[in-house]
């Protein structure tokens, strides 16, 4: 029976989509007023660095957050780099990363000449699983007048990010108090959570800073671009001037006190950003009853079944899911073939972190749910359209 379990996921997606020969993975979505504001901007000649634009586009992410500030990036690793850069992350640091992530996160770390040091990620999830973090933690780590030290590589330990994985929230409670019990700071990647909650706040505001993605898979899309967000008014105006090359306030000189980055947003993806955000909402709910249409078509299927939010959260469903039982992991590749010569785009989960060349000789703990999960995870198509 099992040896046919590729053809019954492509029926079972080809049922659930209709019509369609060709189902990509991800697709922007522009059905509102994206070609009214790129051409006031390209009328008002106000294309670039500047704009009335950006200031709006911020204003609409910190309103649908509800965090105090966001700050507009050329894109979700820029906004990672800057947040590290703006909590102090030091040369030869370490930063706790889930080895089941996109290479973002890792870069990031390594821009600011610290350590990725991996963490496993947890069944209910997809993220890092801040119980195995807390035991990890106790087992290798004193905490110190200058914070979090790794007693096996004598590294200050200096923050955490957790990445809300295809959209689904990391359990950040428990993942709070480790930091508070360890003394690390707190960086949300919710590149790919746009939409999502958990419990009452949304991703990336529990953070010190986070950092959202408008690339253009992710769930709103400004051709490239990312955000900063926090609700710390003195690190937000400490954001934009570090993204704005550091220049300093004066009517004609052009001067610069620190090496800042040249990291702003054009007000011309902004423009699309606030046309995309008008319809936030909207592709929220396509995403979520989506997901609900697959997960009743996988409902009867042994051996797979599609991951749905954890009890206490909202998610976005930026991309669906599907997992494959353990006894049932070896049918993976032949499923990834079978779809997606058939049309139906799928694709595995990232190879974790510790198996990149540059990340090998990385510190990191035990690693058998992210290896387990990565060994059985598909993502399948999720365009807000579908
Ligand atoms: C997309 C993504 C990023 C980075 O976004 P870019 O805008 O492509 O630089 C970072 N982290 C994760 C987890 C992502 O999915």
């Amino acid at each position: 029976m099992s040896s046919d379990l590729a053809s019954r996921v492509l029926s079972v997606l080809r049922a659930c989509h209709q019509g369609r020969e060709q189902v990509s993975l991800h697709e922007p979505c522009f059905g509102g007023r994206e070609n009214d504001y790129l051409r006031e901007c390209i009328d008002s000649g106000w294309v670039s660095s500047v704009g009335t634009f950006v200031d709006r586009f911020e204003q609409m992410l910190a309103d649908y957050t509800g965090v105090r500030r966001a700050i507009a990036v050329v894109n979700g690793t820029a906004a990672l780099h800057c947040c590290l850069r703006l909590i102090g992350v030091r040369q030869d640091d370490e930063v706790l990363v889930p080895a089941l992530t996109f290479v973002a996160t890792a870069n990031a770390v390594a821009y600011c000449g610290a350590v990725p040091h991996f963490i496993d990620s947890s069944d209910a999830t997809l993220g890092l699983d801040p119980g195995k973090l807390g035991d990890h933690l106790k087992e290798i780590a004193t905490v110190t007048a200058d914070g979090c030290r790794n007693n096996r590589t004598g590294r200050r330990i200096s923050a955490v990010i957790p990445m809300h994985t295809f959209g689904h929230p990391v359990d950040m409670d428990p993942l709070v108090d480790v930091c508070k019990r360890y003394r690390l700071e707190l960086v949300e990647d919710a590149a790919e959570s746009l939409g999502s909650f958990y419990k009452d706040r949304h991703t990336g505001s529990w953070g010190r800073v986070s950092a959202l993605s408008f690339n253009g898979n992710k769930i709103l899309t400004t051709g490239g671009g990312g955000a900063i967000l926090t609700n710390d008014t003195a690190l937000a105006d400490r954001a934009k001037h570090l993204t704005t090359t550091a220049r300093t306030q004066h009517p004609w000189e052009i001067s610069h006190d620190a090496v800042g980055f040249n990291y702003r947003l054009p007000n011309l993806n902004a423009a699309l950003g606030c046309a995309q955000m008008e319809q936030l909402p909207g592709f929220v709910a396509n995403k979520r009853s989506l997901a609900e249409r697959y997960r009743q078509a996988f409902q009867g299927m042994a051996g797979i079944r599609l991951f749905t939010e954890p009890a206490f959260a909202k998610s976005n469903y930026w991309l669906n899911v599907l997992l494959l039982e353990k006894e049932n992991a070896f049918e993976r590749d032949r499923i990834l073939e079978l779809t997606r010569t058939s049309g139906m785009m799928t694709r595995p989960a990232w190879n974790l972190m510790p198996t990149l060349p540059m990340y090998k000789e990385c510190p990191r703990m035990d690693l058998s749910t992210a290896e387990s999960i990565a060994s059985r995870l598909i993502n399948i198509p999720s365009s807000a359209f579908l």
